[in-house]
C-alpha cells in the first residue's frame, strides 16, 4: 500500500488500497432554484408595480442600456440615483433596491461583467436573501442567473425576459454563464429563476432581427412539441409577422409550457433535452465558418431545420411530404432553404460543404468521425443520430453524390 499523509498522532494512514467507500446525499441545492413559476401579463409594462411598491424584499436589478432606454421602461428608470459609472454602464440604487446597467449584446456576455453584478451586490450589503433580477433578453438574464448563483454560494434569482428568444427558450430550463476566452457559454451552472413574469408587449420594440430570431426558435419548438402551433405558423402568417398579441401570446405560452415540460423531464441533458438542438448542429456550423455575426443565430437555425430535414429524408428516416412542407414554410417566412448558405457564397460548394463539415465535427459530443445530428421522422418524432460525414456532405452539396458515385 502506498501511504499518503499521516493523518493524526495514532498514526491513521491513508492507502491506495483502501476498499472502503462511502457517499453523501444532499438536499437541493438552494430552495430557491427548486422550482419556477410562470406569470403571462397581457397589456403594458408596468415593472415600477411590480417590483418598486413591494415592501419587504431586497432586490438587485440588471439591465442593459437598450433595454433601459425604451419608453416602456421610463416610468421604472426614473426612481434611481445613480451611484456609481463605469466604461459601458452604471449601478443606481433606490431605497433598498440596486441596479446594474450593462452595455448591449453578446459581447458584453462577459465574467467581467458577472463580477459587477456580485461586485454591486456586495457594496450594497445584500444578504443571500436579496432576488438577483433579470430584466432583459437572453444575454442578461444568463448573466444575472450565473451572478446569484455564485453570490455567498447561491441566491435567488427572477426574469423579466425582454426578447422573443429568451421568453420562448433563454429563460426557462435553467443553464446560467458566460462567454469565455471566445467560446460561448463556456462557463456557467444550472441555476433556474424562482420566477418568471412574461410581458409579451416587450416583443414589440424588437429590431426585426432579434424578432425572427425568437421566431426561429418557437418554429423549432412546434416541429418537436406541438402540431397545434405548427398550424398556427402555417395559416397565421400575417397576424405573427404583424406582431398581433393574442398570437404572440399563444406563441410565447405554448414555447415556454413545452420547454418547461422537457426541461422537468431531463434538467442536466442527459436525453430529451438535447432534442431542443433541432437544426442547431447546422447553425452553429454556418455561424463559426460564415464567421461569427455576419448570419444571426436565428436565421442559421432555420437554415439547419432545413438542412436536418433533408439529411432526414436521404436516410429514409422521414417522408418527402414531411420535408417538402417544412423547407416551403421555412420559404415562406423568407428563411434561406438553399444547399449552400449565401452567406457561405464567396466559397466554392465543395469548400463550403467541407468547411461548414469540419465545424460540425468539432461539437464535443462526438466521439468519433460521425457527427451527432438531432433529426426527425415526423413532427413530434425526435431522436438522435450519428451521421456519416459523407451523409453530411450530400445535405450541404448534393453534387457531391454524383461525385463520389
Ligand atoms: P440579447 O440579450 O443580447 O438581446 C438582443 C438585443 O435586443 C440586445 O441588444 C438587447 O439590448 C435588445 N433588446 C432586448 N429586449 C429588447 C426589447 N424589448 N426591445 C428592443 N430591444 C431589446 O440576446 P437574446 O437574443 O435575447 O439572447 C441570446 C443569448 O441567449 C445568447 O447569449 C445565448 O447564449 C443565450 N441563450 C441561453 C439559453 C439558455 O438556456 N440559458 C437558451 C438560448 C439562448
Amino acid at each position: 500500500a502506498t501511504d499518503l499523509y499521516k493523518h493524526t498522532e495514532n498514526e491513521v494512514y491513508y492507502s491506495m488500497n483502501s476498499a472502503e467507500t462511502f457517499s453523501i446525499t444532499y438536499p437541493a441545492i438552494h430552495p430557491g432554484a427548486a422550482h419556477t413559476d410562470i406569470s403571462v401579463f397581457s397589456g403594458d409594462i408596468d415593472l415600477h408595480a411590480l417590483f418598486l411598491e413591494s415592501e419587504s424584499v431586497r432586490r438587485i436589478f440588471v439591465t442593459d442600456s437598450t433595454i433601459a432606454a425604451l419608453p416602456s421602461m421610463a416610468h421604472f428608470m426614473q426612481r434611481w440615483s445613480t451611484a456609481r459609472t463605469f466604461s459601458n454602464g452604471f449601478t443606481a440604487v433606490h431605497g433598498k433596491d440596486a441596479l446594474i446597467v450593462l452595455g448591449a449584446g453578446e459581447s458584453y456576455k462577459t465574467i467581467e461583467n458577472v463580477l459587477l453584478i456580485v461586485r454591486l451586490a456586495i457594496d450594497e450589503n445584500m444578504t443571500r436573501s436579496a432576488v438577483f433580477t433579470a430584466i432583459g433578453g437572453g444575454v442578461i438574464c444568463d448573466m444575472t442567473a450565473f451572478a446569484a448563483s455564485m453570490f455567498k454560494r447561491g441566491a435567488r434569482v427572477e426574469f423579466v425576459p425582454t426578447t422573443l428568444l429568451a421568453m420562448v427558450d433563454a429563460a426557462v430550463g435553467g443553464k446560467s454563464g458566460c462567454d469565455f476566452l471566445n467560446y460561448k457559454n463556456m462557463i456557467g451552472a444550472f441555476w433556474p429563476a424562482q420566477q418568471l413574469y412574461y410581458f409579451p408587449t416587450f416583443v414589440q420594440s424588437l429590431p426585426n432581427d432579434q424578432f425572427r430570431s425568437g421566431l426561429a426558435e418557437a418554429l423549432k419548438t412546434a416541429y418537436l412539441y406541438s402540431n397545434d402551433l405548427l398550424t398556427v405558423f402555417k395559416t397565421q402568417k400575417a397576424d405573427i409577422l404583424a406582431r398581433t398579441a393574442s398570437v404572440l401570446q399563444y406563441i410565447i405560452s405554448t414555447c415556454a409550457k413545452a420547454k418547461a415540460r422537457v426541461v422537468e423531464e431531463d434538467f442536466t441533458e442527459q436525453n430529451v433535452r438535447a432534442y431542443l438542438n433541432l437544426g442547431h448542429t447546422f447553425a452553429h456550423a454556418l455561424e463559426s465558418a460564415s464567421g461569427l455575426g455576419i448570419v444571426s443565430h436565428g436565421d442559421a437555425v432555420a437554415w439547419g431545420m432545413g438542412r436536418a430535414a433533408v439529411m432526414s429524408h436521404n436516410l429514409g428516416l422521414c417522408s418527402a411530404a414531411y420535408m417538402q412542407e417544412m423547407l416551403e414554410l421555412l420559404r415562406d417566412y423568407e428563411w434561406e432553404i438553399g444547399a449552400i448558405h449565401t452567406a457561405m457564397a464567396a466559397y466554392t460548394p465543395e469548400e463550403a460543404s467541407q468547411l461548414l463539415l469540419e465545424a460540425m465535427k468539432k461539437d464535443k459530443k462526438n466521439t468519433d468521425d460521425s457527427v451527432r445530428c438531432i433529426l426527425q421522422t415526423a413532427v413530434a418524432q425526435t431522436a438522435i443520430y450519428k451521421v456519416a460525414p459523407k451523409d453530411i456532405l450530400l445535405v450541404l452539396n448534393p453534387a457531391s453524390a454524383s461525385k463520389g458515385a
